[in-house]
């Protein structure tokens, strides 16, 4: 959360801030602001617009830092945003993470007379490098990142060297982006597209000197690093709305074509088998193990929990599904044959790369799903899948999402052809997979339905989303998309609980959206349908399109196409994602960008 921004080099510095800090909107947008030395920050409360609106004419400088915020400490005002001053008012620290010992680091900056204006963690930090700085910035910065706890990803600039960037990295992202004109500094590689491919990713425990022709990587310590530039292969186009009214619209969108991409060189129809290049020489051990254990949050924890299903259905392979927030915290039994696969879209998601680290402490076998190539728990799992999805825009995951659930088919595959999967039914798997692409294009190309539901239930304040096996965690995700881009109050559940308690809140006011394949639970999400019709509830079904007789059972029914069930969750996610998006829209809602939210979660 929070994005961060740097350039020194031969351009007008205040226009290229601005464009980095569009680009990192997603990761915050409390506020957003930019400091080009020689003159005062720049910044405003709200989106990126509000405070482009501030900057009326560029600032004559060729360097500067920019942040975009989302609020850990402090309400989100125009005082606590970024970039903070240090006390002399011509050195400035952007920052994304959370200094945990801010408090005591404060008060004795405050005992030294010091005065802070904001409530942030962050400004500390600006405070304290400049009490320490005598003309070195880079030493300035480690000497005080050397009394801090807690996790950072910082630019500092000082206004007597404004040709000179320093960065350092500790739990929060930093690629470094190399052009012609100027070198960068951002959270995400997304930022730098629109100027160069060539990147550098920087470790926990890093830091950099950026000017505009050089860069030198070093440790805490002042020990020089040789890092090799890496290309990033996401183009300029990925990260732009390319005619779409919204991101998350156009995400959905390519949903095929993220599938083609996912399972891209992968697949072998012919032989029913799948092959992936990153897991390919642990296939032994995977296939031995006796558990696997998938950490997640969000929706990639329900993604995870459709992965336990698919492995432990078709590969005969344990599985168990954690949320990264509570793996790192509790005692985890395990034995040398357990390994813990982190699924992240980011790489960056602090509490699934802690359950990784302390995983590792106890020598198990770690892997990664991760979207975002050179990130974090990309590099610190011994194994892994890409899932080549192209940089998700909107806050909310749509296609990300579906291409963890595309990695966990290809994992099942592959594990499962190990275990006793057979060539037949993998072959099946494998050629519906690798026709799912052209089956939802098709299916896309009119999506009328869907709008015209979403604007008969836009209105209700409350919704109930029911599935059971493989889809009830895609319940569970249609219920968060719900929540998070058009705030109505959503609730998830296996069909099978509804009468052990939930049921109980029904009544002509809540809505349920049943999850109704045709499958070997079918008739018992009919027998659930029923019962909540019973208590009145508006039902909306969405039902495989073989289903000639549910229109008379539901209100409602949107039809998806009938695939083998394993990509079955797949497909019937589709539609809950454009449910929530024209709901979103019909309410008038920002759907790239809820309230309260921000992509990637580096802050625990
Ligand atoms: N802790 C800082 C603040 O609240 C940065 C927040 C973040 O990186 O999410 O301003």
């Amino acid at each position: 959360m929070c994005g961060i921004f740097g350039y020194v080099g031969s351009r007008t510095a205040s226009p290229v801030l601005l464009d980095g800090l569009r680009t990192l909107e997603y990761r915050g947008y409390d506020s957003a602001g930019i400091y080009v030395p020689g003159y005062s920050p720049i910044k405003a409360v709200g989106p990126i617009d509000n405070l482009a609106k501030k900057i009326i004419s560029p600032l004559s400088g060729t360097s500067g830092i920019a942040h975009t915020r989302w609020a850990t400490h402090g309400a989100p005002t125009e005082v606590n945003a970024h970039p903070h001053l240090d006390m002399s008012g011509t050195l400035a620290l952007v920052h994304n993470g959370i200094i945990e010992n801010y408090r005591e680091l404060k008060e004795g900056l405050v005992m030294r007379g010091i005065e802070f204006e904001s409530e942030t963690d962050s400004e500390v930090l600006a405070k304290l490098i400049g009490t320490l700085y005598k003309g070195d910035l880079f030493t300035a910065t480690r000497n005080a990142l050397s009394l801090v706890r807690g996790t950072y990803g910082i630019i500092v600039i000082a206004e007597n060297d404004p040709n000179t960037i320093v960065t350092a990295r500790m739990g929060s992202p930093i690629v470094l982006g190399l052009a012609v004109d100027g070198n960068f500094v951002s959270s995400d590689p997304s930022a730098l597209l629109a100027h160069t491919k060539d990147v550098i990713y920087l470790a926990d425990g890093e830091c950099a000197i950026v000017s505009k022709d050089s860069y030198e990587v070093l440790s805490t310590k002042g020990k020089r690093l040789s890092k090799k530039p890496e290309t990033v292969e996401w183009d300029i186009e990925s990260v732009q709305k390319q005619g779409y009214e919204h991101f998350m619209q156009k995400e959905i969108f390519e949903v095929p074509e993220v599938i083609e991409n996912t399972i891209r060189g992968r697949l072998m129809p012919g032989k029913g088998r799948a092959k992936l290049g990153g897991v390919e020489m642990v296939v032994d051990k995977l296939t031995a193990l006796n558990r696997l254990v998938i950490v997640g949050c969000g929706s990639a924890y329900y993604a995870g929990l459709v992965g336990r299903f698919m492995l432990e259905e078709y590969a005969g392979l344990p599985v168990e599904v954690e949320l990264g927030s509570e793996y790192r915290y509790k005692r985890n039994l395990t034995d040398k044959k357990t390994a813990v696969l982190a699924i992240t879209q980011s790489g960056e998601t602090a509490d699934t790369l802690a359950s990784i680290r302390s995983a590792k402490e106890q020598s198990l076998l770690t892997l990664g799903v991760v979207n975002v190539v050179g990130s974090t728990i990309a590099r610190e799992t011994d194994f892994g899948v890409y899932n080549h999805a192209g940089p998700e825009v909107a806050v909310a995951s749509t296609k990300a999402f579906i291409s963890q659930l595309t990695v966990f088919v290809l994992l099942t595959l592959l594990i499962g052809r190990e275990k006793g999967l057979s060539q037949e039914e993998g072959t099946r798997i494998a050629e519906d997979l690798a026709n799912l692409p052209k089956t939802l294009r098709s299916y896309l190309k009119n999506t009328d339905d869907i709008k015209r539901v979403a604007k008969k239930y836009a209105n209700y304040r409350d919704m109930m989303f029911i599935g059971r096996k493989s889809h009830t965690p895609i319940a569970y995700e249609g219920s968060l998309k719900m929540k998070e881009v058009t705030y109505i109050h959503a609730e998830a559940y296996a069909g099978g609980e509804l009468k052990h308690g939930s049921i109980a809140m029904l009544d002509e006011n809540f809505p349920v959206v049943a999850l109704v394949p045709k499958d070997d639970v079918y008739e018992k999400m009919i027998s659930n349908v029923e019962e909540v019709k019973a208590r009145k509830a508006p039902t909306l079904v969405v039902a495989t399109e073989d289903d000639k007789s549910i229109s008379g059972v539901a209100d409602d029914v949107i039809f998806v196409p009938k695939v083998h069930p394993i990509l079955q969750p797949i497909v019937s996610t589709v539609p809950l994602q454009l449910l929530s998006y024209y709901v979103g829209v019909e309410k008038g809602l920002n759907v790239d960008r809820p309230r309260n939210l921000a992509k990637s979660v580096t802050v625990e």
